[in-house]
């Protein structure tokens, strides 16, 4: 193989995608994979994964085997490919075994360029997975073969098989969510541990930002709509009911809203979908089924009636706001009420504890005193040094003191704890408190020790999560919860970097009015 410059990429680019340069880190990735080094990428929906794996196959001697979960969408993909000039197939349950033959065939006669495989319909193709026919594996929404992702699927285990048996074969795994921990799972469970990483900014600098307590809801989700006529939005909520109850609703106030979700019949989800691609409704109450593969850039804002149940999810659906860049809102109803109810649907499921965690810290998100965004972007190891400007705590911030003693203590509370213990035990450490816990570990001993007893238990809780959501410090999910430093500890610990705390607030007694919906 001639080696391959940038003038072919771009070439490639113009000619099957019609695209004259690439974005982001698009170049990299594709010149990564050409090299045949496995890779994961980490980009925002949106981003343009897809040509990362897609413009590599036209160059690729064998088949590029293209691993995804969106059955659905498979024969979309597909026939874009081919709209492009780009020979490519798919194969799934949902064929014949004739159609099955057919595309064995072609793989063995590399007369396509790209295959897309249902993960569960993988072993079906073992007989031909060998390193004469594919030259690369796509692995799509990779975050689902690890169960600290948040859309764990057990077909995507079956993964890990695919670098054993072809081992000189290069994986391109790609996710648009996938916080730390979650990454490195992913590396591991598809054995590509030295895979290079790409990981593009999270930061959707156009997306505003806001929380509000979930109060009168429908009243306020009127006022805002009405304050925008003309725009395309979503509103999330938690059930299918909900859905349908928040339209009526709304179409009552005439405001023309259209339900969305899994019950609805194929027909009416079709319709719907493509009413609102088509601008002909512009308003969708939905549960979180809608908005996978959608691609509608103008959608100016989102609206989470009911919290989502980890950032993850929030950041995938607000995602789905501003693809064109234009500025667009987004705007999550807080509620412990739903928290509560979130807690319930995540008792005795799989992976119990990760997801409590996550929960938590999608609450800590929703309570926030520091940029959100900065939030946002640490929770998946992007640290930014300014605020943000454009959420609703930069726009009206709360009163601030210098926290910064306060912080040294907690830094180096964690310091000497080596990173090994969750938020509680630290507050004990520091408050010097007598139990068992700490005796048995002899943490009486520690230097910090009993350095913050003047202040309550509660407030200290206040000021870690602050700490946390200011990238002073980060919670080790993957690691029991564990507090540990980050890059940015030192500069508090060491340089005497100024920390700005807030007051804990008295916390509100006022439980949200009971709504019908
Ligand atoms: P993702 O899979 O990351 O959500 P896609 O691969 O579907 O994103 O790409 C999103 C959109 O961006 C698509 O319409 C795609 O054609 C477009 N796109 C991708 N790369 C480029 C590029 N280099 N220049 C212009 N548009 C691009
Ligand atoms: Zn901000």
């Amino acid at each position: 193989m001639e080696p391959i410059v940038e003038k072919d990429l771009l070439q490639k680019l113009k000619s099957n995608f019609g695209y004259d340069s690439f974005r982001l880190e698009q170049q990299k990735i594709i010149e990564n994979v050409l090299a045949k080094k496995d890779t994961l990428v980490i980009m925002p929906t949106g981003g343009g994964k897809s040509i990362c794996f897609q413009l590599p196959a036209l160059f690729f001697e064998g088949i590029t085997l293209v691993i995804s979960p969106l059955i659905a969408l498979m024969k979309d993909q597909v026939d874009s490919l081919k709209a492009n000039g780009i020979s490519a197939t798919y194969f799934n349950s949902s064929q014949t075994e004739e159609e099955q033959q057919h595309v064995f065939d072609v793989i063995v006669n590399k007369e396509v360029r790209l295959v897309y495989v249902a993960p569960e319909s993988l072993q079906l193709l073992q007989n031909i997975l060998h390193q004469n026919y594919i030259s690369c594996i796509a692995i799509d929404e990779a975050h689902c073969i690890s169960s600290w992702g948040h859309d764990f699927r057990p077909s995507y285990k079956q993964l890990a098989f695919l670098k054993k048996s072809l081992p000189d074969v290069p994986v391109i795994a790609l996710t648009a969510t996938a916080d730390k921990a979650t990454q490195e799972d992913i590396l591991e469970q598809l054995a590509i541990p030295n895979a290079t990483r790409f990981i593009s900014s999270f930061n959707r600098e156009n997306i505003a930002l806001e929380v509000r307590p979930a109060n009168d809801r429908v009243q306020q989700i009127t006022k805002f709509i009405n304050r925008r006529p003309n725009e395309s939005g979503i509103i999330y909520c938690l059930s299918r009911k909900a859905t349908e109850q928040l339209a009526a609703k709304l179409s009552q106030s005439g405001i023309d809203a259209r339900p969305y979700h899994a019950g609805l019949s194929f027909e009416e989800r079709a319709e719907t979908q493509e009413s609102f691609i088509k601008d002909d409704v512009q308003i969708i109450c939905a549960t979180i089924a809608f908005g996978m593969g959608i691609d509608k850039s103008n959608v100016r804002w989102i609206i989470h009636y009911n919290m989502p149940k980890n950032i993850e999810g929030y950041y995938q659906e607000i995602g789905r706001a501003g693809r064109d860049g234009l500025p667009s809102h987004a705007l999550l109803f807080h509620s412990y009420a739903d928290v509560i109810q979130l807690r319930q649907f995540i008792a005795n499921t799989a992976n119990q504890e990760v997801q409590e965690a996550k929960l938590e810290r999608m609450k800590q998100f929703s309570e926030a005193t520091v940029c959100r965004r900065k939030i946002l972007l640490s929770y998946f190891g992007e640290l930014i040094e300014e605020n943000c400007g454009n959420c609703d705590v930069c726009k009206n911030p709360p009163q601030f003191f210098d926290g910064t003693v306060i912080a040294q203590k907690a830094l180096s509370a964690i310091y000497r704890l080596q990173g090994k213990e969750a938020m509680g035990t630290v507050i004990d450490v520091l408050r010097g408190a007598q139990n068992a816990a700490i005796l048995d570990k002899n943490y009486q001993l520690l230097k910090t020790y009993g350095v913050g007893k003047e202040i309550s238990w509660r407030d200290w809780q206040h000021y870690l999560i602050q700490l946390v959501n200011q990238g002073f410090c980060q919670i080790a999910f993957h690691l029991n919860n564990t507090l540990q430093l980050t890059e940015f500890s030192e500069k508090v610990l060491f340089n005497g970097e100024k920390v700005e705390l807030t007051t804990p607030i008295e916390i509100s007694k006022e439980s949200p009015k009971q709504e019908k919906v």
